[in-house]
């Protein structure tokens, strides 16, 4: 078989994935990031002076129910066992999230056991008037009520989104389950771990192939992709257009870092539930690692807002207003030949890790067959609404 010459955009996990996929079949990869360093978003760093392990663009937690995916990450990093326990601070208290048995019985101070806290939220804090919530605020309501949902959930939402929850999908709430037991796991699924040594690490192993080369602080134009049978773009899907429609509307996040000696919250996250006080949470990066020892911490402050032209973008918006620009995007990257869109950033998606490998994998596959049968390398995964 004619092997080919293929370039991906993005040295973030989707750009990774897909690359070695295809270099294990004996294609030639450049991976060009404009970064300076490879892992996207997922990038972690040894912090030079306490030697603590940095989750640069934000915590990170690996979890996972996709047994492939999972055997996929544990060929390329050593996993230790890392359980996501999140707390939160709300009117002048410590509670345990997601809300659990301890966080209710706290909260109104109560000792209920299962079947009374069950009856309890749902005879007397819940709105059950709400048959199909639609929003956030409807969602919050029909499942926990006010009290819960004003104390934890509607001002961290609005300081996260900048906007009020009623103006919010159901969707993003949906994501956090309410448990009637002691269970505090923010995740559910059966695998969750963190890399030993952080996930730059495990990148940089999935990119060790003789057939890859990286490049790094290099800015994608489009002109590049005529050297190349095809294209696999992880950048931003408006950006790759020049954003001659518009721009997709992201949240951006700040990080005011700080060290402190000695152990500063006790946890990895904490967050902020009400909205006077400006950040949403704060991260305290030697947690993730508590297999290791280290005198000093860092922490992140993190604060979120709109992102301009120039900042990092975090987190797709993906309102009624962003919905029918992204169509738009679609068209034009439909008619787009030999680029695939891909990744969080290509498909204007919030995808966890596992997804984005699991799709990366499976783009791979579909993309070397169409090779091998001399057919378009184009399989296009944005469901768009
Ligand atoms: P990215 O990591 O964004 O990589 C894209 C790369 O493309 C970047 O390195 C960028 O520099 C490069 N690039 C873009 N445009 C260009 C261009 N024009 N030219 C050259 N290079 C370009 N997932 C979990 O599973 N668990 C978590 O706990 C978790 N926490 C998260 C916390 C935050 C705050 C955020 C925002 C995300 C979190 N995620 C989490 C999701 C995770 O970050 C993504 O799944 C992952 O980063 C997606 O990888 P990617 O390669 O698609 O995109
Ligand atoms: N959320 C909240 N309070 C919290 C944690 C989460 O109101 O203490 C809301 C917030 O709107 C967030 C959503 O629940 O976007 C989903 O939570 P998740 O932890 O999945 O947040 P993300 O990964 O989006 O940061």
């Amino acid at each position: 078989m004619i092997k080919g010459r293929f370039l991906m955009v993005g040295a973030g996990l989707s750009g990774a994935v897909i690359g070695r996929e295809l270099a294990e079949q004996g294609h030639e990869v450049t991976i060009l990031d404009s970064r300076n360093h490879i892992g996207g978003n997922c990038h972690t760093a040894r912090d030079a002076e306490t030697g603590v392990m940095v989750h640069v663009y934000g915590p990170h937690i690996f979890h996972t129910d996709d047994e492939g995916v999972w055997d996929y990450v544990n060929r390329y990093a050593r996993f230790m066992p890392y359980k996501n326990r999140v707390k939160t601070t709300s009117q002048g208290q410590v509670f345990s999230l997601p809300v659990n048995l301890h966080t209710i019985n706290q909260f109104f101070g109560r000792t209920m056991r299962p079947d009374e806290a069950h009856a309890f939220i749902t005879e007397e804090q819940a709105d059950t008037s709400i048959a199909d919530p639609q929003s956030f605020e409807e969602q919050a309501m029909r499942f926990v009520g006010r009290e819960l949902y004003e104390a934890f959930f509607k001002g961290y939402t609005i300081k996260q989104w900048g906007c009020h929850p009623s103006e919010l999908p159901a969707s993003i709430l949906k994501r956090l389950p309410v448990r009637f037991n002691y269970d505090d796991n923010y995740f559910f699924h059966r695998f969750q771990g963190m890399p030993e040594n952080g996930y730059t690490e495990m990148i940089a192993g999935i990119l060790d192939h003789p057939l890859i080369t990286v490049k790094l602080n290099t800015l994608f134009d489009r002109s590049m992709g005529d050297d190349y049978d095809h294209v696999f773009y992880s950048g931003p899907l408006d950006g790759y257009f020049g954003y001659e429609l518009g721009r997709l509307g992201y949240r951006t996040l700040d990080f005011e870092r700080f060290t402190y000696d000695g152990d500063y919250q006790g946890c990895a996250v904490m967050n902020y539930g009400e909205e006077h006080v400006p950040y949403t949470r704060i991260t305290e990066h030697k947690h993730f690692s508590p297999w290791e020892t280290h005198e000093s911490s860092i922490c992140y402050r993190e604060f979120s807002r709109a992102a301009g032209p120039d900042d990092i973008p975090y987190y797709p918006i993906r309102q009624v207003k962003e919905k029918e620009l992204l169509r738009e995007y679609v068209e034009l990257a439909r008619k787009t030949r030999k680029v695939t869109f891909v990744g969080r950033l290509g498909t204007y998606r919030y995808l966890d890790m596992d997804v984005t490998i699991r799709e990366a994998l499976d783009i791979a596959e579909f993309a070397l067959t169409a090779w091998s049968e001399g057919k378009e390398m184009q399989p296009f995964f944005v469901p768009v609404l």
